[in-house]
């Protein structure tokens, strides 16, 4: 079994990264900036943001955190964006979600301008994705596409699975297959008989956060198994794919933590310079 060490990809990404930043640099004579803004003091957020900086930082980004406070008004944060939209100096903008619930998500997604969208929400970003053209893609399924094409580079006719359909993962994570030629199945909790769907799947992406939810007999020998889930429990974080028995039958595997996670953050920065780059065309 190849465990798919995301800790490693997303370290040869980061520096194959911070070579293209610097050819960028003595290119353009400025380097691609990436602005994060952040709203109250949940832990996890604060987590992710300092791993976002230290990583954009890392690979000779400029990077920027704007804080506000949990009760900071929306209208604040709006014309803010509006502000970065207009920054010449800033390639990327990311609104660090959760938002608090005073604030509307999708306002705050549709007024991030689309070619500084790193997250690959807006709906410009998502339909331009579903329609094959070029795109930001969110920065999970990005990451996982990368693994599993460090797998296997020719997907062409593979049947590939989605376990969860959400706009974060599911559904992007679909559409990147699709246009690699797989025979997607998009799955969700209504399902019925998702056992013998993901037997079925040469690919299997879990992104529902369900503790090992995905077990050994519903995985087809030699299949490609990529674990989006976090989830806390009592014996620690573990994915949404039962590791143990399913590393018995699948070809490559991605452990929880140090597999799709670190990929998605060097994704987050990959995204920053794609921008960039399509600002200076
Ligand atoms: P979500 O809650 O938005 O969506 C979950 C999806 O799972 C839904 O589409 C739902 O229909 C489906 N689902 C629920 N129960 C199901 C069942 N019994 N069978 C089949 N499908 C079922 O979740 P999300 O934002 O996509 O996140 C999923 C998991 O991935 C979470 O554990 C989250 O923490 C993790 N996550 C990890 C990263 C990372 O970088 N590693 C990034 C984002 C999310």
């Amino acid at each position: 079994m190849i465990l798919i060490d995301g800790k490693k990809l997303a370290a040869e990404l980061r520096e194959e990264l911070r070579l293209e930043v610097e050819e960028l640099k003595a290119k353009y004579n400025k380097v691609p900036g990436l602005t994060v803004i952040l709203i109250g003091d949940m832990a996890p957020s604060q987590i992710y943001v300092r791993n976002k900086e230290k990583s954009a930082n890392e690979v000779g980004l400029k990077s920027e955190v704007i804080k506000y406070p949990e009760e900071v008004e929306e209208k604040t944060v709006l014309e803010k964006i509006e502000e970065l939209n207009k920054n010449e100096s800033v390639s990327g903008i990311l609104v660090q979600l959760p938002l608090p619930k005073h604030i509307d998500k999708q306002k705050v997604i549709e007024t991030i301008i689309p070619s500084k969208d790193v997250d690959g929400f807006h709906p410009m970003n998502v339909g331009n994705l579903s329609s094959g053209y070029e795109s930001s893609v969110p920065c999970t399924p990005l990451g996982c596409y990368l693994m599993i094409k460090k797998i296997e580079p020719n997907l062409s006719g593979k049947k590939a699975i989605m376990v969860g359909r959400s706009n974060l993962n599911g559904k992007p994570m679909a559409q990147l297959l699709l246009k690699e030629n797989c025979t997607v199945t998009i799955t969700h909790s209504k399902t019925k008989d998702l056992k013998a769907e993901c037997l079925e799947a040469d690919i299997i992406v879990a992104a529902v956060g369900i503790p090992e939810l995905v077990k050994a007999d519903w995985v087809k020998k030699d299949a490609i198994v990529i674990d989006v889930g976090i989830n806390k429990t009592e014996k620690g974080i573990v994915g949404d794919v039962a590791f143990d028995e399913v590393s018995k039958v699948a070809k490559a595997l991605t452990p929880v933590p140090g597999g799709v996670g670190p990929m998605t953050i060097a994704c987050l920065l990959k995204n920053t310079i794609d921008c960039f780059k399509r600002s200076q065309n």
